[in-house]
């Protein structure tokens, strides 16, 4: 299967990691929307949140068990913004299940 950040994870394509172990793998988006913009992604193959399931939700407990390592890596002390974008009407992009962790300013309200 031909998935980007399945390649990611591998290291077939190149990425700036800023946090693994054995779940998760996360690194800096190519097109920051803020001034620290990193994706955290299950090193398994998921869709999307659409495709989480009793079998592999404990990939998502291991990806929230590490947001606060990585916002701390990142030099997040002031909050940030954790996203999912789940299928065309949210614009999600990339079908591997992925959490942008955003922060390093003021964000803008949202609509959440
Ligand atoms: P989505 O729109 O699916 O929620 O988010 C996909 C994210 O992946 C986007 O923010 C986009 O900038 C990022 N992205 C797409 N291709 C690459 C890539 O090759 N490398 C990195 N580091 N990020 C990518
Ligand atoms: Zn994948």
């Amino acid at each position: 299967m031909d998935c980007l950040f399945c390649s990611i994870i591998k290291g077939e394509i190149p990425s700036t990691k800023v946090f693994e172990n054995e779940w998760v793998y996360a690194f800096k988006d190519i097109n920051p929307m803020a001034p620290v913009h990193v994706l955290a992604v299950p090193k398994v193959h998921i869709s999307g949140a659409d495709g989480i399931t009793a079998d592999n939700s404990s990939c998502v407990a291991k990806i929230f068990e590490a947001i606060p390592e990585i916002a701390r890596i990142s030099g997040l002390k002031n909050g940030y913004r954790v996203i999912t974008n789940c299928g065309p009407d949210a614009c999600q992009s990339v079908p591997h299940l992925h959490f942008h962790i955003l922060g390093g300013t003021q964000l803008p309200d949202s609509l959440c």
